[in-house]
Formats: C-alpha cells, structure tokens, sequence
C-alpha cells in the first residue's frame, strides 16, 4: 500500500526518454497501454464522483463509464477505489522506460499527477486530514508562498499613503468603489459587450471550432462571482453571480476569464485536439480537485492580459463600457490605478484561507483578516469565507496558477512586446496536457 508521503515523491524519479522520430511499434503499444490506463482513471473519477458531488466538474465521455449503482458500503467501495487507483499507478510506473514524444510524454505526466491527486482525494474522503500545505500539494501539484502578516501591514501602509481621502483605509477604498458598479439593469449589455470583444480578440490569434458556443445566466446565493460549466461540445453556460455588487472591472475579468480565452477556449480546446482528435479519453472528463483546476484557474486569470493587455483595456473599457453601464469614463484610469495598488494584497486571501483550514484562525478572525488585508467589505469577507469552507486550498489555483503561467510564459518570451509569442505559449498550455509541476520556472 503506498502511503501520501511516498506517493508525493513518486513519479519525480521517473525519467521519459524523449524523442522526435518515434518507433512505431513502441509508439503505438505505448498509446495502446496509456489508452488502458486512461480508461480505468476516468471510471474511477467518475465513481469517486459520488463520495462528493462538486468532483465531478464536467463529463462528456462514453456515458457507459459511468458507475450504474448508488453507493452501498462507503468504507468497502473506498477501499475498492484506493487499490484500484494503486494498481493504477503501478501500471503507469512500468510505463517509465518507453520512448515517448513530447505529448505523450505531458500525458504521462499528467495521468500520473492526476491519479496522484485521486489518491489524495480519495484518502480526504475517507476521513484523512493533511495541513493546509499538504492538502495543495496533494490535490493541485503546488504550494502558495506564505507572508506573515508584517509583510501585508507594510502594503498596507503603503496604500494608505497612496489612496485619496482621510477616512479608514478599508471605509476609503470601498467608497471610491461604489462609484465603479454596473447598474443591475444594464449588467447584461455591458457583460455582453465585454465577452464579445475578448471573443473576437480570441479569435484572431486561437483557431476556435465553428460551432463553439456558450449561453449566459445570471444567478444568485453561490460562494463564487461567476462560473464555467463546460457541458461539452464546445458549449458552455456561463453563470454571473449577481448577490453583491458587481464593479466594472469585473466584466472584462469575467469574460475573459470564463469565457475568452479562459474556461469556455480551454475545454474546448482540450475536447477537440486531445479527445475528439486523440481519443485521449482523460479529457472527456474534469476532476474540480486535481492539477488540472491549477492550470484551468491560471490560464483563465492571466488570459486576462493576454486578450487585453493594460492601455488596450483601458482604452476600451474607457470608449466602450463605461459609457454602456452609465458610469463617469474620465475616472477611468484613475480606477485602474488604484485597482492596480491593490493587487498587491493578492495573496492575503491564501493567508486567510491557510489560517482558517490550518484551525489558526477563527470564523470571526478569518473575516476580519480579510476585511483588513484584502479590503473587502464585511459581506464580501463573508462570501469569501463561506468559498473557503467549500473549496478549501482550491484558493491557490488563481493566483498561484496565474504566477505560475504568467512566469513560465515571460521566461520564453511571451512578453508584452511580443504578443504573437504570448499567444502561442498560452495556445500551447491549453491545448496540450500539463502539470502545473512541469511550468514552474525556478527563480533565481
Ligand atoms: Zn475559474
């Protein structure tokens, strides 16, 4: 029986001999045995399914994968699953010696981080505790840097210098954002006029599937601003979230990020070029809790810049949405600027989270942390928490994911001078099968 800790270090020792001229024969048994694996870890998936109903985020493949009884035995059907999911892995270690190419070798490594973090999901299910740290490691293949607080009360102090007004930082900051949010009777036209620009900017650098498509809904009482639900077929339904007020610069966020060149471009990416044209059957299906979710939730957040990158955005949002949702244009940069100091407190909802989940912090201490550090008004803290309590560490997949896929795509290149090359390496990333283990660049 492999244990968390050993499985942790699994695999990191497994070398692929990588070349460009494939032998065929070796190629195709590889494929053969990797299509096998590939099978077995999507019925698995599915099956841990129902021990938690959010796990399971999309499913489009063979409607025969799916399990056909309701669970009977929890404990009996956990242990079943957990020696399945072992003789699994021991499958994909024996695999280690074949000659692959470059996808197949993203796609051992991806089937092999993803049934890890099955492993992983599988022992939280059954009542297993890992620390905040452990559990990102387990589940998304990466840890969040840590700030203590020191590091967050200089930011903010720095803030305070910077933002207008006299009153309390946290009362200042919210008041000058009221006077950034989109009339509830105008969200549809301004939301649509966002999603159609990142859709047509998309378009001209990722060639899209004629049929793609997606719908929009605007939804209330969720823990989260907004929602991709891939349904397959290169259609999404799209929900917005609209309990709190929604602000400006979230129309252009929420476009790009569930929709162009976010989620909606991502799946359908995935479906076409590795399972429709592949038959990698892995990718009919989407575990929330994997690595996977790293790589979705990154790509989504930077694809931000890379559809609009900052003047263009302001520039539009300026001669476009501003006028649409009735709100003062001239304020535009103003509003970008001071949006762009805060950014730095990104990382204080991870703290947050990791105080809470690590028992640290309590309720009360969590909402006023956030209420504190990442500015949020009361009811916002108190959403968040509540997202904290259901996704747990799924917090670090938006802005470490977003550090980890801006990182690797500036080290080769991709900067803003050279949009063409940013486009192409993002492209790469969500086409192709990767770990968010395999993008990190080392810093010096
Ligand atoms: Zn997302």
């Amino acid at each position: 029986m492999k244990t968390i800790l050993n499985l942790m270090v699994l695999f990191t020792t497994v070398q692929f001999v990588t070349c460009s001229g494939n032998d065929n024969n070796q190629y195709t048994e590889l494929n053969k045995k990797m299509n096998q694996i590939a099978e077995q870890y999507v019925k698995l998936v599915l099956k841990t399914g129902q021990f938690d109903s959010d796990y399971v985020d999309a499913f489009y493949g063979p409607s025969e994968y799916k399990p056909v009884a309701a669970i009977k035995d929890s404990s009996a059907e956990l242990s079943t699953l957990n020696s399945s999911v072992d003789k699994l892995l021991d499958e994909l270690e024996k695999l280690g010696n074949y000659k692959a190419d470059e996808i197949e070798t993203l796609r051992y490594k991806f089937l092999s981080k993803q049934i890890l973090s099955l492993k992983s999901k599988l022992f939280l299910i059954g009542g297993g505790t890992l620390s905040f740290d452990e559990e990102s490691k387990a589940l998304y293949d990466a840890i969040a840097p840590t700030h203590d607080e020191n590091y967050f009360q200089n930011l903010i102090t720095e803030l305070d210098k910077e933002l207008p007004g006299k009153e309390d930082i946290l009362t200042r900051f919210n008041e000058f954002r009221k006077k950034f949010i989109i009339p509830k009777e105008k969200l549809d036209t301004v939301f649509n006029a966002a999603i159609n620009k990142c859709r047509k900017i998309t378009s001209g650098h990722i060639k899209l599937p004629a049929d793609e498509n997606f719908q929009v809904e605007y939804v209330t009482d969720k823990p989260w601003g907004g929602y991709n639900w891939y349904k397959g077929n290169n259609y999404s339904l799209i929900q917005v979230n609209t309990n709190l007020p929604v602000y400006i610069d979230r129309a252009i966020d929420l476009a790009a990020h569930e929709g162009y060149p976010g989620h909606h471009v991502y799946n359908t990416l995935l479906e076409q070029n590795l399972y429709r044209k592949r038959s990698w059957v892995e990718f009919s299906v989407y575990p929330l809790f994997s690595p996977q979710s790293l790589i979705a939730e990154g790509s989504a957040n930077y694809g931000i810049q890379v559809v609009l990158p900052g003047e263009k955005r302001i520039k539009f949002e300026k001669e476009v949405l501003f006028p649409l949702a009735g709100l003062d244009s001239s304020k535009t940069e103003e509003y970008y600027s001071v949006l762009k100091l805060i950014s730095k407190l990104d990382y204080a909802g991870n703290e947050a989270a990791r105080n809470y989940l690590d028992g640290k912090f309590t309720k009360k201490q969590t909402v006023n942390w956030l209420m504190k550090y990442s500015l949020m008004p009361r009811e916002r803290a108190e959403q968040r928490l509540k997202f904290i309590e259901k996704y747990r560490t799924y917090v670090i997949n938006y802005n470490l994911g977003q550090d980890i896929i801006k990182n690797y795509i500036i080290s080769h290149g991709g900067i803003d001078d050279n949009p063409q090359l940013r486009w192409g390496l993002f492209t790469k990333i969500i086409s192709t099968p990767q770990t968010p283990s395999g993008l990190i660049v080392k810093q010096n």
